[in-house]
């Protein structure tokens, strides 16, 4: 197990059992701010430091500062100092992971969203996200309706929304499987989750501008497996759950018109490499989901390289990204 994916798991025991419970007290964000914003001025001081700009009285880093750093060095500055510079620069962290209720003509998605806000849920992975990674402007995450069912990430707005419809739809499609109220909201809840790690993959791609090969869609898939996975067996049942409505939802596309050439892998590849990716996460204790009903053999032989590696990209490609304290926990 990777470093990244140990300190994933500590993480998640802080907000243990974020998932299920509703009551679980949320850090308050004054306390977060109050770390990010001494985050903030340490690294200003080390930036004003390098440009021997000792007159700045204010403790708050402008958004501009990034760029305002970067010309102002490159003139008289050494090469290898103005490197230095603008990394400092670019690990500010003058952002948030923010939760969003958009306003809803329709009084049930009004209902909806009322009762995803006092879950807290949601709020709790936000506040996961903000103790792991930096942020160069906040990112919003939006539960709106939509008028169609989707969810998705925009390079304009730099931001997730994820439609009441779709949420509306998951319930729809889990209740022919699902007979309790309870097992229902679990499953909505699961596949909102990877869903919405799923488009954190493509912000994440977009904001820290990350290469990848590939596929787009297939990465995104893969950090959402990584990070649900790491996050134990209620993240592992999320990842399920996920795989699961890919699977339930694809009996629905006609086969003779099936979007060959669309930029995602077809719901029955997308639920099979999930499958493949929580049992590479660790095989013993995911053994039983390989056999004639689940993941075939063949498959499943090179599931735990393929989660590895595809691990290995992720921690590599956020590492410059993530909370000092993060690192340092990860260098000790
Ligand atoms: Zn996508």
């Amino acid at each position: 197990m990777n470093k990244i994916i140990i300190l994933l798991l500590i993480a998640s025991l802080a907000l243990a059992g974020c998932f299920l419970k509703e009551d679980k007290p949320k850090k308050p964000d004054s306390e977060t701010n109050s770390v990010q914003q001494q985050e903030i001025d340490k690294l200003k001081n080390e930036i004003e430091a390098l440009r021997g700009n000792k007159d700045s009285g204010s403790n708050k880093a402008p958004a501009s500062v990034k760029e305002e750093v970067k010309e102002e060095a490159a003139p008289e500055a050494p090469a290898s100092v103005k490197e230095e510079v603008k990394e400092e620069a670019v690990l500010s962290d003058l952002g948030d992971f923010k939760i969003i209720y958009g306003e809803t003509q329709n009084p049930k998605y009004a209902g909806l969203n009322e009762l995803i806000k006092n879950s807290s849920v949601f709020e709790n992975i936000a506040s996961f996200l903000n103790l792991l990674l930096k942020l160069r402007q906040d990112f919003p995450i939006t539960f709106k309706e939509c008028g169609f069912v989707n969810a998705y990430y925009t390079l304009e707005g730099k931001e997730i929304v994820l439609c009441d419809e779709l949420l509306e739809d998951f319930s729809y499609n889990f209740a022919y499987f699902i007979n309790t109220e309870d097992e229902l909201d679990k499953a909505v809840t699961d596949a909102t989750f990877f869903i919405l790690f799923h488009e954190l993959g493509h912000g994440l791609i977009d904001i820290y501008d990350l290469t990848y090969s590939g596929r787009e869609e297939d990465v995104a898939d893969q950090l959402s497996t990584v990070v649900l996975a790491s996050l134990g067996e209620d993240g592992a049942r999320a990842a399920i759950t996920g795989a699961n409505m890919f699977y339930i939802t694809s009996s629905q596309i006609d086969a003779e018109t099936y979007p060959f050439w669309d930029e995602h892998s077809l719901n029955q590849q997308r639920y099979y490499n999930i499958l493949c990716w929580v049992y590479g996460s660790n095989p013993e204790k995911y053994g039983d989901f390989v056999g004639v009903y689940g993941l075939p053999e063949e498959r499943a032989a090179r599931c735990q390289r393929e989660y590895e590696k595809m691990s290995e990209f992720w921690d590599v490609a956020i590492y410059p990204y993530l909370q000092e304290e993060i690192k340092k926990e990860m260098n000790k």
